[in-house]
C-alpha cells in the first residue's frame, strides 16, 4: 500500500493508537485518530484521588503482553505500580484459603484431581489443541490455525488441526469433554470476575486465546504488572509519542465509503480519507445512556456488515469506587468465588484494594448482572446489591464516588462462532476499504486488542 495513504482511525483506546503507533513504525504517517471523548485510553481509566490514581477499566498485565511492551518500549515507560495480592472470601463474609490443603481436610481428594487435571489440561492444549493461543480467530471454526506465535519472537505459524473446532463449544463443555472439569475451579479467577461472562455461555475460544495456559499459571503465582499511574498512563504516553496525537472530542456523525474514498463527517466538517480502522464498537443491541453506538448506526453499513455484526452481543459489566471509613477498609483485594455463578447474577465477584500503604484511598467492585438465559438485573439494582454484599464482606461502603457501566466484551455466541463468523468477517477485511480491529476481533484485554492492531498493520499495510 501507498505509504501516503491517509488512514482514519476510530477510536482512541489500546487498539487505536496502537494501531497509529504500527503505522507509524512502518512508514505510514498520514493517521488521523478520533476519539469521542476528551482523555484517550477507552476503557483503561485510572482517575485520580487525593494525588493517587485508581482503576476503574483495566488494572493488570502479565509478562507475555507483549505488544503492550512494545507500547512502554516506544515510550520509555515500564510497569513501576503497586504489587497485586488477594485473598478469597465466601459468601458469608468469610476469609478462606480454597486451594489450601490443610485447611480444606475434606476437599482434599478434589484438589488432588484438580491439580491432576490441570497438568493433563496443560499437555492437551500443547497438542491435542496445537495453535489454540494464536491472537484472533482465523480458521478456527474450521479447523486451523493462522497468526502469530505467543512469544516474544511472535513468529508467523499457520496449520491444520480440526480439533480447534472445539474451541466453538461453551467452556463448561469444552472442559466436560476433555475430562477436565475441574479446572475451572481455577480458570474461572481471572475469569469471571473480570467480566467475561459465564463459562456455560462462553465459547471455550475466548477464555483460552486471554487464559492461555502460561497466562493463568502467572495469575496463580500473582506474577502480575500494574502501572503506578494507571493502565490510562500507558495510552496517554502513547499519544504523547505519536507523531499525530488522538483528536479528542471527535463526534463522528457519518461515514460514507465510495469510489474508493472514505467521507467522515466529523464535528459538522466532512473529511476525505483512503482507508478506515475501526476500534469502536461495531454493534450495540440496546440503547445506551453513555451515548456510545455502533459503527452500523453512523455508517453507510452495507447488508453483509449489518448482518454479521448484529450477532454481537457485550457484558454488562459494573464498576463502583468507593470509600470506606477507616475500620471498614479491607486488608486486601478479595475474590468471592461463591458469587461467580450465573445463579448469582448481579453480586460482588471480586473487591479490589490497589494501595497498600494508605487506607485514605479507592476501593473498586466489580459485578455482572447479564446471563444468556436469564432477565438482565437493573443497574441500579445490582449497584444495591453490591452494596449489601460489601457490608455482608464486613468492608461496608461509606460513599460511592465514582461509578460505571461499561460496553465490555463484545463476542459472539458458539452457534455463531462454530458457523465461521470470524472467517465471515475477515474475509471483509479491507473490502469497503473499512478494516475492523478492537476488542470483538480478539480479546477484550489491553493486550490481545493492541497486538491484533499490530497483525492488521501487518497484513494490510
Ligand atoms: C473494569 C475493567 C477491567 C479491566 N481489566 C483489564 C485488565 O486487568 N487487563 C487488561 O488487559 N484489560 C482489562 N480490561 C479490558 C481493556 O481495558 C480493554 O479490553 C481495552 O481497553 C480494549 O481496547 P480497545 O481500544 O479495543 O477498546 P476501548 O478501550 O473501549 O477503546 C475504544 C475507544 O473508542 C472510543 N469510541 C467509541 N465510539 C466512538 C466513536 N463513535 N467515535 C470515536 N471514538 C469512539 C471510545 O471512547 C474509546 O476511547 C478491563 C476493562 C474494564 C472495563
Amino acid at each position: 500500500m501507498d505509504k501516503n495513504t491517509r488512514i482514519c482511525i476510530i477510536g482512541g483506546g489500546p487498539a487505536g493508537l496502537s494501531a497509529g503507533m504500527y503505522l507509524e513504525q512502518k512508514g505510514y504517517l498520514n493517521y488521523t485518530i478520533l476519539e469521542r471523548l476528551d482523555r484517550v485510553g477507552g476503557k483503561c481509566w485510572s482517575p485520580t484521588y487525593k494525588g493517587r490514581r485508581y482503576e476503574m477499566g483495566a488494572i493488570m498485565g502479565v509478562p507475555s503482553y507483549y505488544a503492550v511492551h512494545d507500547v512502554e518500549e516506544f515510550c520509555g515507560i515500564t510497569h513501576d505500580g503497586p504489587k497485586l495480592n488477594r485473598n478469597y472470601k465466601n459468601a458469608k463474609g468469610d476469609v478462606i484459603e480454597p486451594f489450601e490443603p490443610k485447611k480444606n481436610i475434606l476437599k482434599i481428594p478434589r484438589l488432588l484431581r484438580m491439580k491432576r487435571q490441570i497438568r493433563k489440561f496443560g499437555e492437551l492444549l500443547e497438542t491435542k489443541y496445537q495453535g489454540y493461543d494464536l491472537n484472533g480467530h482465523r480458521g478456527v471454526a474450521e479447523g486451523r490455525y493462522d497468526g502469530y506465535a505467543v512469544t516474544p519472537g511472535r513468529e508467523r505459524v499457520q496449520g491444520i488441526n480440526p480439533n480447534l473446532k472445539d474451541l466453538a463449544m461453551p467452556f463448561k463443555e469444552f472442559c466436560a469433554k476433555n475430562g477436565v472439569d475441574l479446572v475451572q475451579d481455577v480458570w474461572i479467577g481471572p475469569y469471571t470476575s473480570f467480566g467475561y461472562g459465564y463459562f456455560d455461555e462462553i465459547p471455550a475460544a475466548y477464555v483460552l486465546k486471554y487464559l492461555d495456559f502460561q497466562t493463568t499459571m502467572n495469575f496463580v503465582k500473582v506474577n502480575l504488572w500494574t502501572w503506578k499511574n494507571g493502565t490510562q498512563y500507558i495510552w496517554e504516553q502513547l499519544n504523547d509519542h505519536l507523531k499525530n496525537p488522538a483528536r479528542l472530542n471527535s463526534n463522528i456523525e457519518k461515514v460514507e465509503r465510495r469510489d474508493g474514498k472514505v467521507y467522515v463527517t466529523v464535528n459538522g466538517e466532512v473529511e476525505e480519507y483512503d482507508k478506515i480502522i475501526v476500534t469502536a464498537p461495531l454493534y450495540i443491541p440496546n440503547k445506551r445512556t453513555d451515548g456510545q453506538k455502533g459503527m452500523v448506526e453512523y455508517f453507510d453499513a452495507r447488508d453483509d456488515e449489518k448482518k454479521l455484526f448484529s450477532r454481537i452481543d457485550y457484558e454488562r459489566y459494573d464498576v463502583q469506587a468507593f470509600l470506606t471509613k477507616p475500620e471498614n477498609h479491607p486488608e486486601i483485594s478479595y475474590y468471592v468465588f461463591d458469587n461467580m455463578v450465573p445463579e448469582k447474577l448481579g453480586h460482588l465477584m471480586v473487591y479490589y484494594r490497589r494501595w497498600r500503604d494508605e487506607i485514605d484511598q479507592v476501593i473498586t467492585t466489580y459485578a455482572l448482572r447479564k446471563h444468556r438465559n436469564s432477565a438482565e438485573i437493573p443497574y441500579e439494582t445490582c449497584r444495591q446489591m453490591v452494596q449489601d454484599d460489601l457490608k455482608t464482606m464486613h468492608n461496608p461502603a461509606e460513599e460511592v464516588i465514582n461509578e460505571w457501566s461499561v460496553y465490555y466484551f463484545p463476542h459472539v455466541f458458539s452457534a455463531d462462532y462454530a458457523d465461521g463468523w470470524y472467517d465471515k468477517v475477515e474475509a471483509m477485511q479491507g473490502k469497503y476499504d473499512t478494516f475492523y480491529a478492537g476488542e470483538v476481533m480478539s480479546f477484550g484485554d489491553m493486550d490481545e486488542t493492541a497486538e491484533y492492531s499490530r497483525e492488521l498493520v501487518e497484513r494490510f499495510f
